[in-house]
């Protein structure tokens, strides 16, 4: 049986120890704040907004809700961001992608300020991941997949990783963090050959495929560990991830769960990058 790599542990020991830091920034007079910009009302857009706010409350930081409608105008949308921009006592933008327009997202990507990209939006966040320096906030899921590996003592250095998916989002950033962890990394996609025999090959397979069950026993040996940050439903309706559970848990060392895995500790990222800006913000003002 392979040992299960649940996100809620991860996720209380990083919550307990940002509780800490947030009480600090209090003393000192800071409230850390996320500002989060809703445009409309997508179902996975309001139960992720609901686990940021959950976990936020846990950790002490404060949520500014923003709401527009869905066929809010692109000034509507920008006037949000200048607003998030030019206030002080925010710290942090989440802001769901992808916008109906899609000139309208690049466009508040642009502008937003790249101190209060706590999701490694904008151009300036995502060079300074692709170059492993600068200040930037990597992106809240891929880095939720460094803290399960670091989590369980599963060190990527020197391993040979397959990432089957190159989104902006997850694979392509989730690939350069571990690059700087020193790891071995192959990425796949829908034009990759034999990902079966790659995957095998494999010590660590992280799925963001957003494929229901896609990695089965074919593409698995003993010995490995699996990341599944797929987020999918099944055709019976059922929440399911990109990894097919049943049939490969058995088979490898170690697997993160679909739900409870890697999405439990996304918005714990979330507020760590939160109280990185306070804290910040702080620093330069002294
Ligand atoms: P995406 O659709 O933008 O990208 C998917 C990538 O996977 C593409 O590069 C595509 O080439 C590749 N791909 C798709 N099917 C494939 C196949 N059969 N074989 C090989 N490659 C294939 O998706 P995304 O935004 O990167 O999200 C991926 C998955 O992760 C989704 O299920 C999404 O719901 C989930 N997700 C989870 C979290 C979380 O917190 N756990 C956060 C974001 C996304």
């Amino acid at each position: 049986m392979a040992e299960l790599l649940k996100g809620a542990p991860v996720a209380a020991a990083l919550t307990e120890r940002l509780a800490q830091r947030c009480a600090a920034l209090k003393e000192k007079g800071v409230e850390p704040t996320l500002a989060i910009l809703r445009v409309g009302d997508k179902p996975g857009d309001l139960s992720y907004e609901a686990g940021a706010v959950k976990r936020c409350d846990k950790v002490g930081i404060a949520v500014r809700k923003m709401v527009l409608p869905a066929e809010a105008s692109r000034e509507d949308v920008l006037g949000a961001i200048r607003h998030i921009n030019d206030n002080p006592a925010i710290h942090g933008c989440l802001m769901f992608r992808p916008l109906a327009d899609r000139e309208t997202e690049l466009m508040a990507i642009d502008l937003l300020d790249p101190a209060k990209d706590v999701d490694c939006m904008t151009a300036i966040s995502l060079t300074g991941i692709f170059l492993g320096m600068g200040k930037a906030y990597a992106p809240c899921t891929p880095q939720a997949c460094i803290e399960i590996l670091d989590h369980y003592g599963i060190d990527p250095e020197g391993a040979n990783v397959v990432v089957i998916g190159r989104s902006r989002v997850v694979g392509k950033p989730l690939s350069m963090l571990l690059q700087s962890r020193n790891a071995t990394v192959t990425m796949c996609h829908t034009k990759t050959r034999d990902l079966a025999g790659i995957c095998r090959r494999a010590d660590i397979i992280v799925a963001a495929a957003g494929s229901s069950n896609m990695v089965s026993t074919d593409f698995v040996r003993e010995g490995q560990v699996v990341i599944d940050v797929g987020i999918n439903v099944d055709a019976t309706g059922k929440l399911c991830g990109d990894v097919d559970f049943e049939a490969v848990e058995p088979i490898v060392a170690a697997i993160t769960p679909v739900p409870g895995g890697v999405g439990a500790v996304t918005t714990s990222v979330l507020a760590e990058h939160v109280i990185s800006a306070a804290e910040r913000r702080l620093e330069e003002s002294c």
